[in-house]
């Protein structure tokens, strides 16, 4: 583990600064110091991983292939690293970010412990000071955000839940240490993604399990299985072949919707197609489905339907059946939570669900929750309630750019930019996978290396064209945030109350109403396209403004004290 506060020197000017050391930070700054600039990572956690060092809880793992999800840049660390399953679980994930860390010897430019607080634009001196929680101000000339678009927790708005006596805690923030679950009553928030893993996880764990549910989501098999030695080596064989795959679908995996028109096969034809995928591992039944399940009403109804009645297959009681079927949405039109006996963990006695939208929540009280109906006791209470996603980490941190623009206010309404990786008037600051970028909607890792690799030959190109400033036009962020926002009008998923639209209820002005345009949804080659051209075009978009190319590790000339 990493020796936190080691790295912390009596610097306090770089060429760049990272904020984040989860995936795409730790790919960054090999990039960055590979090119020889000076630069460092910044985390408010105690060692890297982002993600895969946050969420503990058990059950967390990929619903990505893990061969699909490494990163693809090194043909030795793809030889050197096996993946054991499929979907890998959060631990080995862990290890394996960490591998890659001390492989290229990342972790020396790394800073823990460090939460960024602000970060503001001078612009007499061009450069971004960047205050840390522990007091310091730092300087550098490129400030690069990999915040994460799913790395700020929200708690449900309860009352009383300082009240309780047992433990309790957000997902994200699972203890490090293990959590004792036997002959534990055990009450869970939610019903998301994170809660369909828990659940499945624990039930046969805990003592008494009772989830509280406000609106079901659409879940469907994993199907994950162990990797022998054999079919990794057969994978590594492959690996060219599998990320060009993922280079050549929009989801960036290797799963390839059916080209066919869903009304031009017969119902047992798309049925067929159902029966298959629902076996298969992954997100197949999502993204090798016919295209129509996310634009056409009546095709996604249908295919619904489909997956309501394998639910209703799964779960004995039928009452309880019926509440686990989505009401408010088809299946598809969000992220599709994969699961692993999560239906059938309705079919114990210990594991009971709570509508409440039939018997509301009251409060938390010292001993568990109230509901309009009874109280449960708990010993524990697990809050699976989700992320103030994409833009969350954003607001949290007073960004302001050039003339002291707080960007949270730019982005009261929803974010915008260009390309995803860049802000007007926030001169020289870069997101490799920022919100409307190529990454949230897709196979992250896919999206995050050709981000990284994008925003290093940016900067790369800036330092040997002489130019110290460089700024999005109004103009291209103007058209790119109408081209994401139109993207969505085609799409069922415009509609769903997910994170993709921007709602949460738990997060103030996100609660419902007004959309906002979050995600690219073009898939991932046509991104890569539009990035691609803009960068043969001169970075057509971006003005450019001369001046002393700051050595590395040099303060610029005007800010030398
Ligand atoms: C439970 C879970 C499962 C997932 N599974 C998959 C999957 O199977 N496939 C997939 O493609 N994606 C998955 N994702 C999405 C996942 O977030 C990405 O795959 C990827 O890990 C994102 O990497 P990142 O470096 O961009 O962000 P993160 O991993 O979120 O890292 C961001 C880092 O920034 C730090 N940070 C944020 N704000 C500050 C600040 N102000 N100061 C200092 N540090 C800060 C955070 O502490 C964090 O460590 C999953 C997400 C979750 C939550």
């Amino acid at each position: 583990m990493a020796d936190n506060g080691k790295n912390r020197s009596e610097k306090t000017h770089y060429d760049a600064i990272v904020v984040g050391a989860g995936v795409c930070g730790i790919y960054q700054i090999k990039r960055l110091t590979d090119m020889g600039l000076d630069a460092t990572v910044l985390d408010s956690a105690g060692d890297l991983g982002g993600t895969w060092y946050w969420n503990r809880y058990p059950g967390a793992r990929f619903d990505s292939e893990s061969y699909t999800y490494g990163y693809s840049f090194s043909k030795e660390l793809l030889e050197e690293w096996h993946w054991k399953e499929r979907f890998s679980s959060q631990p080995e994930n862990l290890r394996y970010l960490n591998f890659v860390a001390d492989k290229f010897d990342l972790r020396k430019h790394m800073q823990f412990n460090c939460r960024v607080e602000a970060a503001h634009y001078d612009e007499v001196e061009n450069l971004w000071r960047v205050r840390v929680g522990d007091g310091r101000e730092l300087t550098c000339r490129f400030l690069v955000l990999g915040l994460g678009l799913l790395s700020i927790p929200t708690l449900p708005r309860l009352d009383g839940m300082d009240d309780f006596k047992g433990q309790s805690f957000h997902t994200f923030y699972w203890p490090h240490e293990p959590v004792e679950l036997k002959g534990k009553r055990v009450g869970i928030i939610g019903t998301g993604a994170t809660a369909i893993q828990v659940i499945a996880e624990i039930a046969d764990k805990v003592e008494d399990l009772v989830v509280f549910q406000r609106r079901p989501n659409w879940g469907a098999p994993l199907n994950n299985s162990e990797i022998s030695d054999e079919e990794m080596a057969d994978i590594r064989s492959r690996y060219d072949e599998i990320f060009a795959a993922c280079a050549r679908t929009p989801g960036g995996f290797e799963h390839e919707p059916d080209r066919r028109g869903f009304w031009e096969v017969s119902r047992e034809e798309r049925v067929a197609l159902w029966d298959k995928l629902y076996d298969e591992p992954g997100f197949g039944i999502w993204l090798r489905n016919f295209r129509e399940i996310f634009t056409d009403e009546k095709a996604n109804a249908e295919f619904s339907d489909y997956i309501a009645d394998r639910i209703r297959r799964r779960v004995k009681d039928p009452a309880v059946a019926e509440k686990l079927i989505p009401f408010d949405h088809g299946f598809g039109v969000q992220r599709v939570p994969l699961e692993t006996h999560y239906y059938e963990a309705y079919n114990r006695d210990n594991v009971h669900l709570v509508d409440i939208k039939d018997t509301p929540i009251e409060r938390v009280t010292e001993k568990g929750i109230r509901t309009s109906d009874k109280e449960f006791d708990f010993d524990i209470i697990v809050y699976a309630t989700g992320f103030d996603a994409i833009t969350g980490a954003f607001d949290r941190i007073d960004i302001r750019g050039a003339g002291g623009q707080r960007l949270r206010d730019k982005w009261q309404d929803g974010p915008s930019t260009y390309l995803g990786m860049f802000i007007h008037g926030y001169p020289n600051l870069l997101m490799p996978a920022g919100p409307q970028s190529g990454s949230a909607s897709t196979n992250y890792p896919r999206g995050i290396e050709f981000g990284v690799n994008w925003c290093t030959d940016f900067i790369a190109y800036m330092m040997s064209h002489g130019y110290n400033r460089a700024e999005a036009t109004p103009e291209a962020e103007e058209s790119w945030t109408a081209h994401v926002a139109k993207m969505y009008s085609t799409m069922l998923m415009r509609k769903a109350k997910s994170w993709f639209t921007g709602y949460n209820s738990n997060v103030e002005g996100h609660e419902h109403g007004k959309i906002r345009y979050f995600v690219y949804n073009g898939g991932g080659p046509k991104y890569v396209s539009r990035a691609n051209r803009v960068a043969e075009n001169g970075y057509e978009g971006i003005e450019f403004a001369p001046g002393p190319v700051t050595g590395t590790g040099t303060r610029p000339a005007a800010a030398a004290e």
